[in-house]
């Protein structure tokens, strides 16, 4: 079903290119929202197609939180400021160049207590890499 909507919004894209997009961008939200509140449809999927993780069961209520950093650094010590006013903790996934270039926010976000993890050294895409 999903994948005949799918094809509809992009036949009506050769027209209409902002609001297919749009529509588009709406439709994959919505099937997130569906698969975050029936796991077992991410289950199903993976058997066609690896999909990373959405969600886990858990008896309590709770997300995690996490951030890419590769970019700039000029929101960082807000947001900082902001998980600290409400207690939360994140998980920062930022790439090499980003931690060389910004030495002292990667030390602001472990001092503050969050995880600082890496995507990459360049935020290659690995679909598009070689083995090599
Ligand atoms: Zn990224």
């Amino acid at each position: 079903m999903i994948k005949k909507l799918i094809g509809k919004i992009k036949r009506a894209a050769e027209t209409h290119k902002k609001a297919a997009t749009a529509a588009l961008c709406a439709l994959i939200a919505a099937a997130i929202l569906a698969a975050v509140e029936l796991p077992a449809m991410v289950t199903a999927s993976t058997a066609t197609r690896e999909l990373p993780i959405y969600s886990v069961e858990r008896d309590q209520k709770m997300i995690a939180l996490s951030f890419d950093a590769a970019w700039g650094n000029e929101d960082t010590e807000t947001l900082i400021r902001i998980l600290g006013k409400y207690n939360v903790k994140a998980t920062f996934f930022v790439i090499g160049r980003w931690a060389e270039k910004y030495p002292e926010s990667v030390k602001a976000l472990a001092d503050a207590g969050h995880e600082v993890m890496n995507h990459s050294d360049d935020h290659a895409h690995f679909n598009t890499l070689s083995a090599d």
